[in-house]
């Protein structure tokens, strides 16, 4: 569950400018894939688009084979989530803010649903518990704290497809390694989009995809992409 291909893909925001090219990704559920690629190639377009923020001019965009103009938006919602590079919170507490999209949770069903998705290390690496209040009254969350409420706010979805676009790419590089090791655990088991600024961060990645002006112009392992230079 949570194959997703792109079928010549084509987007623009106007429709004289377009931005993605004819995009063609099969990416196996359970796999890893990273696109990369220079700033205002495409790649957070593409990620909306899978969300539909926006939707496709041309082509398709499937999971497990079915258009996902065909799915309602409650059942995308569930089965995607996206971790963003800058995430604002509300001026809530930590569990307000996890729980955000999940209307009626009380505090218990948080605390339960943060221990269900195994991020109970992501909290606890937090400067306090669930019900500390972000913002200026009371605790200044850095951005690395920041992110990791976002990821927790993702992951307590449990979603089956993630899609990691530049999430620590605003870090510095020591949080940011600190941040890794986890997002590499949490993607076991899900097919992962990461949206990368550094091919160093996607290692990990199945398949590496570089996208430069709204085309794929290469792609393979993270070794075949260093050989080719
Ligand atoms: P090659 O084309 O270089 O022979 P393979 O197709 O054998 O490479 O795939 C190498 C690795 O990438 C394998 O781990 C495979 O599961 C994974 N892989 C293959 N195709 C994709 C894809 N479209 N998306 C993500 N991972 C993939
Ligand atoms: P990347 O993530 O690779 O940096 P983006 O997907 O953010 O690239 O942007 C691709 C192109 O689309 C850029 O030229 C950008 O200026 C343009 N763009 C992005 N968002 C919008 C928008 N909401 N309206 C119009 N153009 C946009």
């Amino acid at each position: 569950q949570g194959h997703v291909r792109f079928e010549g893909v084509q987007f623009g925001y106007d429709a004289d400018r377009q931005i993605l090219k004819g995009i063609d990704l099969d990416i196996p559920a359970g796999a890893t894939v990273a696109v990369v690629g220079p700033s205002g190639a495409g790649k957070s377009t593409l990620a909306r688009l899978m969300y539909r923020f926006y939707d496709v001019t041309g082509g398709r965009i499937t999971i497990d084979g079915q258009d996902i103009r065909e799915v309602t938006q409650t059942s995308l919602r569930a089965a995607i989530g996206i971790v963003p590079q800058d995430t604002v919170l509300f001026n809530e507490t930590i569990g307000y803010n996890i729980a955000y999209g999940r209307e009626g949770a009380t505090p218990e069903q948080i605390a339960e649903a943060v221990r269900g998705a195994s991020i109970a290390g992501f909290i606890q690496a937090l400067p306090d518990g669930l019900d500390t209040r972000v913002g200026e009254r009371g605790l200044k969350l850095s951005g690395g704290e920041k992110q990791r409420v976002a990821i927790a706010r993702t992951l307590v979805k449990n979603p089956p497809i993630l899609i990691l676009d530049e999430a620590t790419s605003a870090l510095d590089s020591r949080t940011e390694a600190d941040i890794q090791a986890t997002l590499e655990s949490i993607e076991q088991g899900r097919t992962t989009i990461v949206i990368a600024h550094r091919l160093s961060t996607v290692v990990h990645a199945d398949r590496i995809i570089v996208l430069e002006a709204g085309r794929v112009v290469e792609q393979g392992t993270h070794a075949e992409l260093l050989r080719e230079g």
